[in-house]
């Protein structure tokens, strides 16, 4: 498996720690980058991996952008930070974009010596049970599970409670503040000439404008 042309070259085999940032990232915005940032300082991760998903199982008919862009704009919005890379695997992959394959595809990558922590949002860590293979999957690596502030922890807890019974690497919550900015409201901003400037990097906003996202 190879990241991007702009991953930093590395020994895999110093990596003890390792982020997967799993997300549609359209776009990919502030909440995302202080998630991953808080997450890497939080425990200790040498890298934070992010892997825009191909084709999402669970948006079926649901519109989203191109591969391409989405993959370009995390490339941009990660580029100034040394800890961070963005990987292809999800959209090199043909069909469905399931983690528990990607998941698979790091660890064969990185061997069994480094931990895999699996970062991504609370509405889509509460479906986890949905996922294929999702008992598999909690044994091949952590979650970190990020909310917004205000997020309902009812639901939540009952089924990370699930999770944490499955799973043998932990499952984690983190509440990130900048997650109350969010990719819906960013697209709806653009649709309705609304500014977004301050809610993700300036060079993300600049290609959404070229590539006329959104509109
Ligand atoms: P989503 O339904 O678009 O997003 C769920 C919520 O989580 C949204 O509020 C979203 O905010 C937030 N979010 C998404 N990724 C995040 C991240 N990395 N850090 C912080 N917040 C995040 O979910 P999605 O982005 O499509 O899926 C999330 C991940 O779960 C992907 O890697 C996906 O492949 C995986 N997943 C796998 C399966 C499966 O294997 N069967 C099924 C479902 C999801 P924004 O809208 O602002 O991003």
């Amino acid at each position: 498996m190879t990241h991007d042309a702009t991953s930093v070259k590395r020994d895999v085999g110093k990596i003890k720690r390792l982020g997967i940032m799993g997300g549609t990232f359209d776009p990919i915005h502030y909440g995302h980058l202080v998630t991953a940032e808080v997450a890497r300082v939080k425990f200790g991760l040498d890298v934070v991996v992010f892997v825009p998903s191909g084709v999402p199982p669970h948006k079926h008919g649901v519109e989203i952008s191109p591969g391409r862009d989405r993959y370009m704009m995390t490339v941009l919005a990660t580029a100034t930070n040394p800890y961070f890379e963005v990987s292809r695997v999800e959209l090199d992959r043909p069909g469905p974009s399931y983690t528990v394959d990607t998941v698979r595809e790091f660890r064969t990558r990185y061997g069994p010596g480094t931990e895999l922590y699996f970062i991504t949002g609370a509405d889509a860590a509460v479906e986890i049970f949905t996922w294929k293979d999702a008992h598999e999957l909690l044994k091949m690596c952590a979650f970190i599970v990020a909310t917004r502030p205000g997020y309902c922890t009812t639901r939540l807890e009952a089924e990370l409670g699930r999770a944490r019974a499955v799973s043998t690497h932990g499952v984690f919550v983190l509440e990130v503040p900048a997650l109350a900015i969010s990719s819906t409201d960013i697209r709806a901003r653009v649709k309705h000439g609304d500014p977004i400037r301050y809610l993700l990097p300036e060079s993300v906003e600049n290609y959404i404008r070229k590539a006329g996202l959104y509109l």
